[in-house]
């Protein structure tokens, strides 16, 4: 199905084409066509199925579709955390691009007056993390009362976090004739009476949680040195007989860096990340996807929209910071029931990524001990063994 079935507007679609995508992942051909029709919506997703555009294309539709575009605030998005907001308020820049929707993000943790400067503009859609949110709202810089929509993302991380009173009192605000879409990856009890008393006649729609297509998928950790990295991924690209592989870098240079040391070796390799044209990304695309690459090096944000069918393995080559955007980078292999390997490295600098990562997945990655670039010893973090009662083992065997 593409995207042209779901009787998208000319500026969303031209949106769409221009960020790569050309099929609604699952939950968009569910969401968007009810959420078109007005429907309130109760969405099982998580992060990493497409969720985002599920709700901020039919919002950015119905808005671009008034006849006239009153002031106010329009649209709600509640998201947990900073990153969150700022991955949905940068999804609706894409999205929204040629239907000209003004919005903004706001989240607690920084200086208000960038946010409440952007606020006074004119806002149609804004983002929020509920603490900010509040404050704004007691400080007058928000009003709530023109609302059409109010999007809850990620409510079960929101009782998670404690700031399901903060929500509570969010909802308060309110208009009561609203459109509302909730979004959650598990519905215990608490959440399913806050969704029974949000939503008025909903529609569910549910998707398989990435977790458990992450389940398909072979992962493996490597400690090693920072400055090992280069010699570890070429050393398992020839032992583990990998052919093609997306390699994941934090930063432009770093990925640069990469692709560098994998020429040297006459590894067929590009990167693709946002200081090259548009022209070089997709060429490396192109290039990687008809088999004239072997390797491609992307960073999180270029990556964005690619789909590769096939793509057997990828390279944690740098841990992500944001430990979702471990579950959206492996969740590139394995896809349409296919197995794949997902490879990790971990230096002393990101341990503290991992032990989040794990938490996410909720379970430990399977550490490959044997390597020849293992990580210097005393960085990685053992549980401290019980101490000995005496240091000298003379006296102990005089003891006995
Ligand atoms: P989300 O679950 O909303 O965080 O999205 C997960 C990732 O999938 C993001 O990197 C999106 O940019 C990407 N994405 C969302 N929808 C599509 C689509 N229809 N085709 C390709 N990529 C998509």
């Amino acid at each position: 199905m593409a995207f042209q079935s779901l009787n998208l507007i000319e500026p969303i679609l031209k949106a769409l084409a221009k960020e790569g995508y050309t099929n609604p992942t699952p939950i968009q051909q569910q969401a968007i066509p009810l959420a078109l029709k007005g429907h309130d919506v109760l969405g099982c997703a998580q992060t990493g199925t497409g969720k985002t555009a599920a709700f901020s294309i039919p919002i950015i539709q119905l808005l671009a579709q008034q006849k006239q575009r009153r002031p106010g605030i329009k649209a709600l998005i509640l998201t947990p955390t900073r990153e969150l907001a700022i991955q949905i308020d940068e999804s609706i820049a894409a999205y929204g691009s040629f239907a000209h929707i003004r919005h903004t993000v706001i989240f607690g943790g920084v200086s208000q007056l960038h946010q409440t400067n952007a606020l006074k503009k004119g806002v149609e859609i804004l983002v929020a993390t509920p603490g900010r949110l509040l404050d704004l709202v007691n400080q007058k810089f928000i009003d709530l009362r023109q609302l059409e929509f109010f999007v809850l993302d990620e409510a079960d991380r929101m009782l998670d976090m404690g700031f399901i009173h903060d929500v509570k009192k969010i909802i308060a605000l309110l208009p009561p004739k609203r459109q509302t879409l909730f979004f959650s990856a598990t519905m215990p009890p608490e959440i399913q009476k806050l969704a029974d008393t949000l939503l008025k006649n909903p529609k569910t729609v549910e998707v398989t949680p990435p977790s458990s297509t992450v389940e398909k998928i072979g992962q493996k950790l490597y400690y090693t040195n920072k400055s090992d990295k280069p010699k570890l991924l070429l050393y398992l690209l020839e032992k583990e007989e990998i052919d093609t592989a997306l390699v994941f870098t934090r930063t432009k240079h770093g990925a640069d860096r990469v692709v560098k040391a994998l020429l040297k070796e006459g590894i067929k390799a590009a990167a693709i990340h946002g200081n090259k044209s548009q022209n070089a990304r997709q060429n490396a695309l192109n290039g990687f996807k008809s088999g004239k690459l072997r390797i491609l090096v992307a960073t999180d944000i270029a990556a964005r929209g690619i789909d590769i069918d096939e793509l057997a393995n990828v390279f944690n080559y740098d841990l992500p910071n944001i430990p979702e955007t471990y579950v959206h980078r492996i969740g590139r292999t394995g896809r349409a029931g296919n197995s794949g390997i997902a490879i990790s490295f971990c230096d002393g600098e990101t341990l503290k990524e991992l032990k989040e990562i794990q938490k996410l997945i909720g379970k430990t990655i399977p550490v490959i001990e044997k390597h020849p670039y293992p990580m210097a010893a005393g960085s990685i973090e053992k549980p401290e063994l019980p101490k000995a009662r005496t240091s000298n083992p003379k006296r102990r065997f005089q003891r006995r």
